[in-house]
C-alpha cells in the first residue's frame, strides 16, 4: 500500500497529502478523493476550489456573538425579533445551528470557539470569554444560559464562566442533563435540545 502511494508523482501525491490532512480522512479516502477530482471536468474543479477559497476569505466572526458570518454582525444579532435579554453560550457555530433547528430559543448566542482544556493547553484567554464579558455591560442582559457540552471540559468551562458572571448580578443557568454525558449538542435531536433548554436550572 505505501509503496503504491510513493509511486505517485508530484501533483497527485500533493493532492492526496492535502486531503489526508482533513478530519476523518484517511490515506485511502484521500486517494479516492484525489482521483475523483482528477476525473472531474475543469469547471467543476474550479467551482470546488473557489468555494473553498471564498468561504475562507469571506467568513469571519460576528463582532458581537463571535458566530461565523460574512458581515460585521450575524443575522441573529441583527434581527429585531431576537431578545437581548438572554444569551445562550455554546462551544461551536455548529451548536448554534443545532439550537436554531428547535425554533424555540428567541434570545441571542455567544460562541466560545472551544472549551477550556488544560490537557490540550487551552486556557480561558484562548476562547471567546472576554468577548462574552464585554457584552454583559449591556444592562438589557438578564440571563446567561451555559450550553457547553456535558463533557468534563464543557462542565469546567461552564463553572468557570458562571463564577465570572455571578458577581455581576446576572442570572446564570445551565442546560439540563437531557443530553447524554459526553454527547454533543451538535448531534442531539430537536426534542432533546428543547428539553435541555426548558429544564435549565440556575447555578
Ligand atoms: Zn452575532
Amino acid at each position: 500500500m505505501s509503496d503504491f502511494m510513493e509511486s505517485y508523482s508530484g501533483p497527485i501525491s500533493r493532492l492526496i497529502e492535502e486531503f489526508s490532512k482533513l478530519p476523518g480522512i484517511g490515506r485511502k479516502t484521500a486517494q479516492r478523493l484525489a482521483f475523483h477530482v482528477i476525473n472531474m471536468n475543469i469547471n467543476e474543479v474550479e467551482g470546488l476550489s473557489s468555494a473553498i477559497l471564498e468561504a475562507k476569505k469571506q467568513i469571519k466572526y460576528c463582532s458581537s456573538c463571535c458566530n461565523i458570518t460574512d458581515r460585521e454582525n450575524c443575522d441573529i444579532c441583527s434581527s429585531k425579533n431576537r431578545s437581548d435579554e438572554i444569551i445562550c453560550v455554546v462551544e461551536d457555530p455548529r451548536d448554534v445551528a443545532a439550537m436554531e433547528r428547535t425554533k424555540e430559543f428567541r434570545g441571542k448566542y455567544h460562541v466560545l470557539h472551544g472549551v477550556i482544556s488544560p490537557m490540550d493547553g487551552v486556557g480561558p484567554d484562548m476562547i471567546k470569554v472576554k468577548e462574552l464579558l464585554l457584552r454583559l455591560n449591556d444592562p438589557s442582559v438578564k440571563e446567561v444560559i451555559l450550553a457547553t457540552n456535558p463533557t468534563i471540559e464543557g462542565e469546567a468551562t461552564a463553572m468557570y464562566i458562571s463564577r465570572l458572571i455571578k458577581p455581576l448580578g446576572i442570572k446564570v443557568t445551565r442546560i439540563a442533563h437531557g443530553l447524554p454525558v459526553g454527547g454533543d449538542l451538535e448531534y442531539a435531536d430537536e426534542v432533546t435540545i428543547s428539553k435541555a433548554l426548558e429544564g435549565r436550572r440556575e447555578i
